[in-house]
């Protein structure tokens, strides 16, 4: 469904994808790891546009999508939870949401989306009304990813959804994570919750320096003596 071909990105002329290469099939849940500025957000951020691309292809159902600015990605079906859940403070939970659903595809279902997210994050249902800025940390994410939801993905991009979360909340992160999928969404996740990320993926990726160094099923990430080594202090 999703592929990147050598992909080489970054900020000015400062290349810190150095050559990436994945795919992502329809239903699964693809998690990357890699220790801070591996360049994990750098590598959602190009799929979404928001680097400057040198080299290399991002694929959707085979269609060359490199480089199309963000608005028509969210428009193929493909939307992102930034890092740190940022939702707009001044503004009600309602309106945040109503943000996700700016595409033709989402007005079309706003109604029944809504309740769908009600009913994935109950808290969020109770605080319609209240302004963002007022929400828990862990409701501020709920709202974040709601948020995305709502423009009905396919591919959902997720930036370290468990980020400066409560450890009760992080397994609550991670449960709400395979409920979307288990809805249908397919889900690229960047994550430094190395344990849990990789118990509910299909398949995982480790970047390291903007190289990937190694791939392969989540349990078989789980059981690598590197992954054991540098991401779960075994
Ligand atoms: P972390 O887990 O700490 O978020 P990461 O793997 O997501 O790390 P990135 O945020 O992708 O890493 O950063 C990779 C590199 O790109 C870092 O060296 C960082 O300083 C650099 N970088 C990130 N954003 C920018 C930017 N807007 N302009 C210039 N350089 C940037």
């Amino acid at each position: 469904m999703f592929r990147i071909e050598e992909l080489r990105a970054g900020y000015g002329k400062i290349e810190v994808l150095r050559g990436v290469s994945l795919y992502v099939d329809e239903g699964e849940i693809v998690t990357v790891i890699g220790p801070n500025g591996a360049g994990k957000s750098t590598l959602l951020k190009s799929i979404v546009g928001l680097t400057n691309i040198m080299s290399g292809r991002i694929l959707l159902d085979g269609v060359d999508i490199t480089g199309l600015p963000t608005e028509r990605m969210v428009e193929l079906g493909i939307s992102m939870v930034p890092e740190g859940s940022r939702v707009f403070p001044e503004m009600t939970v309602y309106d945040n949401l109503l943000m996700g659903a700016y595409s033709r595809r989402a007005r079309k279902d706003l109604e029944k989306g809504l309740e769908e997210i009600i009913d994935l994050f109950p808290r969020l249902g109770e605080r319609l009304h209240q302004k963002a800025k007022t929400l828990s940390g862990g409701e501020r994410q709920a709202l974040a990813i709601g948020r995305a939801l709502l423009s009905k993905p396919r591919l959902l991009l997720m930036d370290e959804p468990s980020l400066g979360l409560h450890p009760r909340l992080v397994l609550n992160t991670f449960k709400a994570i395979e409920e979307i999928n288990s809805r249908g969404v397919t889900i690229l996740l960047v994550e430094q919750n190395v344990f849990f990320s990789l118990e509910i993926s299909r398949r995982g990726y480790v970047l390291e320096n903007g190289v990937i160094v190694l791939q392969g099923s989540g349990q078989e990430l789980l059981n690598n003596e590197h992954v054991k080594k540098a991401y779960l202090s075994m």
